[in-house]
């Protein structure tokens, strides 16, 4: 391999965790997998023709980019492919063409819509976003009515896939009221305009912790990003989980989601280091004693993150090597005084189980305050995403 680390996606993880949320979600409700952000850095080109090996034909986007990259990457032609956010009006068209379809989130779409739907010579397939509390994006109150008689008038320019709307952080307790709130609004909203006689395919709201939090938000589709890959959103959505559900179980031991992705290199060099020598750039860390030094090539470029200096650990020989000095923008060093018969050429895990130890994202999280999002999608896309058992 030319690469000087590699990410490794699991087959076995990711069937395991859509198994555990297709049964938490039921058979009525559709999957849609979010791939926004390089599929949480699993990467789009590797994760989708996999998640659609695992049996998921639902792909959420932020963006027209990642929609294009999907389209290209995808193998079964019925995989739909939806837009949550991002796509200039220009692009609008090429959407339509491509079946792909979009979140309408102002009137301003609405219209834009029409249009490309008109050049297209084909309907547009559009989510209706409502507003319902974070105020970020979507059709507030006073809007909907308008979106109706626009919607009314023009049936041939529209397929209604979707009402929809998202919440301001159902993974945290501390917003209770708050999402309670904007399911109230979301149900009031999407009656009125059933009530109207706008049937949309599927209502959608949830996203991973919505999902496992509050089961009221499932409806038509779970839009799920974080949890597919294996990790809970929030520790907190993680012991709701258990409390609600299976109270009785070991927590430690019961794994109902894991981690899809491993990151591994190699020791590049090792080096003896005499008491009192700094080690790497600066004077962040002098040697204690005679130490056993070895470089990874790993650094801040591929998104090992620069305050993980002298914080971080990875696995060498099932064991933890404290990461020593400051991170270089390519390479870091770790400590293995204590770890014996270490060469050259040794694996090294950064993310994901060695022997009986295991390094999980959520560990970075506690020390740099980033949060598992932030990890996953700073890993570089040059780093190669391969595919395991
Ligand atoms: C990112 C995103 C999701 C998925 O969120 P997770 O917490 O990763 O499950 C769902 N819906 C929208 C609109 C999003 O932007």
């Amino acid at each position: 391999m030319l690469n000087p680390s590699w990410i490794e996606i699991s087959e076995s993880a990711l069937r395991h965790n859509i198994r555990f949320l297709k049964k938490w979600i039921g058979a009525s409700a559709t999957f849609s997998s979010v791939i926004k952000g390089n599929a949480y850095g699993h990467g789009i080109e590797t994760f989708v023709p996999l998640a659609e090996k695992c049996g998921l034909r639902h792909f959420s986007v932020f963006s027209a980019d990642e929609a294009e990259r999907a389209l290209i990457c995808r193998t079964k032609k019925k995989s739909e492919i939806m837009i949550m956010g991002a796509i200039d009006d220009e692009d609008l068209e090429w959407a339509i063409e491509n079946g792909i379809s979009f979140y309408v989130f102002d009137l301003d779409r609405l219209e834009a819509a029409r249009q490309a739907a008109v050049k297209a010579g084909s309907p547009a397939r559009i989510h209706i976003e409502l507003e319902t509390g974070m105020n970020r994006t979507g059709l507030r109150e006073a809007e909907v009515d308008r979106a109706v008689v626009m919607l009314k008038s023009h049936p041939e320019s529209f397929i209604v896939e979707g009402i929809c709307t998202h919440y301001a952080g159902a993974e945290s307790i501390g917003n209770y009221f708050r999402i309670k709130n904007q399911i109230r609004i979301f149900d009031e909203l999407s009656t009125r305009m059933e009530g109207e006689g706008i049937e949309a395919r599927r209502k959608h709201t949830a996203c991973s912790a919505a999902a496992l939090n509050y089961p009221d938000t499932i409806m038509d589709m779970v839009r799920f990003g974080i949890a597919q890959y294996g990790f809970w959103p929030t520790q907190e959505t993680r012991m709701h989980y258990f409390i609600q559900h299976s109270p009785e179980s070991n927590h430690r031991t019961t794994q109902l989601l894991k981690p899809v992705m491993s990151w591994k290199s190699r020791i590049m060099a090792i080096q003896d280091v005499a008491a009192g020598e700094f080690i790497g750039y600066g004077m962040t860390y002098q040697a204690t004693r005679k130490q056993k030094i070895a470089s990874v090539p790993v650094g801040y470029f591929h998104g090992f993150a620069r305050n993980l200096s002298n914080l971080g650990h990875v696995l060498v020989k099932g064991r933890r090597a404290l990461v020593v000095g400051t991170v270089a923008m390519n390479m870091m060093m770790i400590d293995v005084t204590d770890i014996p018969g270490i060469q050259k050429g040794d694996e090294v895990v950064i993310i994901g189980k060695q022997k009986r130890m295991n390094i999980s994202v959520a560990s970075f999280s506690d020390m740099t305050r980033n949060l598992n999002y932030e990890v996953l999608v700073s890993l570089s896309c040059d780093i190669p995403r391969v595919v395991v058992a």
